[in-house]
């Protein structure tokens, strides 16, 4: 589906037309693919338009930059104001938020430090991601025959663009297999997540879910999955999977911010079947936080 697309860009500091935001053809970033990013959303609640988690996702885009050596000319209470400003600008109640910080046209050459870092955030209205009916009856999974990149080699805590090669060489791999998402294992056969969510089973009550080691993004809907499950009284684990767990699982899930939390149906044509209550009961309790009707956490909900 192409973007709906929005009026205005914030760009190094200033707003352009979305039509204009364009950079040069030699843009580090393009060549080499070192840039870090963050996907957040926006949802309306009754008290008006509030940025999901928006401090934590600009926390983790300085943690990301600062794995990469990226020295954001920017401070992170400047970004999450630049943010709101960029969702205010925009007059949308809810949409999807992309800040990316990237190296620019400078030096070419592998060594980046000569490239200025600069940064963008974008916001456009983007509705379910993996669509209506799976978040309803759960979606259609494959094990990736390409592996989550080994922690030496890419750093999973590190939302960097380049990594995402390997989450879109899996997703094409599922599409064209006819799934509707992939989970990848890491190199030591351990099961570590999808292309762009965390993955959760559900064993006898307690919900597991891979750790960072694993090659696991820490995301921060996978941390509201951990607080609603609590708070609900289901055991919580981070723990290793096997393949075969996916297979044997009660119920199975998925969660990422642009995904939401996302039933699994099968895995490798498993059947796990329609959601289950585990599932079902933090899907709802997610989708009542982030339009602000959960009050004990009301403190995720950031109004522009
Ligand atoms: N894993 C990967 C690889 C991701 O790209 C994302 C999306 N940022 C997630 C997990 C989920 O993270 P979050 O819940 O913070 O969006």
């Amino acid at each position: 589906m192409p973007l709906t697309k929005s009026e205005k860009i914030w760009m190094d500091g200033t707003f352009v037309d979305w039509d204009d935001a364009n950079v040069h053809i030699l843009t580090h970033s393009l060549h080499y693919g070192l840039g870090v990013f963050e996907g957040i959303r926006t949802y309306e609640t009754s008290q008006g338009p509030a940025v999901f988690r928006l401090t934590d996702h600009i926390k983790r885009l300085f943690d990301s930059a600062r794995i990469f050596l990226l020295d954001i000319p920017y401070s992170a209470d400047e970004l999450v104001e630049a943010t709101k400003e960029t969702v205010r600008v925009n007059n949308l109640s809810s949409c999807y938020v992309r800040p990316l910080v990237y190296l620019g046209y400078g030096e070419m050459g592998l060594n980046p430090l000569p490239c200025p870092v600069q940064v963008s955030i974008a916001v456009w209205p983007w509705g379910t991601y993996l669509g209506d009916e799976g978040l309803k009856h759960g979606v259609r999974m494959k094990v990736s025959s390409w592996q989550r990149h080994h922690p030496n080699a890419l750093p999973p805590a590190a939302k960097g663009t380049g990594m995402y090669i390997n989450s879109s060489m899996a997703k094409v791999e599922a599409l064209k297999a006819g799934y509707d998402e992939a989970i990848l294992l890491s190199p030591n056969g351990y099961v570590s997540e999808c292309t762009g969510e965390n993955l959760f089973v559900v064993q006898d009550g307690r919900i597991l879910t891979p750790p960072v080691s694993a090659g696991a993004l820490a995301g921060i809907t996978q941390q509201c999955v951990k607080s609603i499950a609590t708070d609900l009284g289901i055991d919580y684990e981070v723990a290793h999977l096997l393949r075969s767990d996916l297979y044997t699982a009660d119920e199975a899930f998925l969660s990422g911010t642009a995904a939401e939390v996302v039933p699994i149906r099968s895995v490798d044509d498993r059947e796990l079947g329609e959601p289950g209550p585990i599932t079902r009961a933090i899907q709802d309790t997610y989708f009542a936080a982030v339009k602000g009707e959960v009050d004990r956490y009301k403190d995720w909900n950031e109004h522009v």
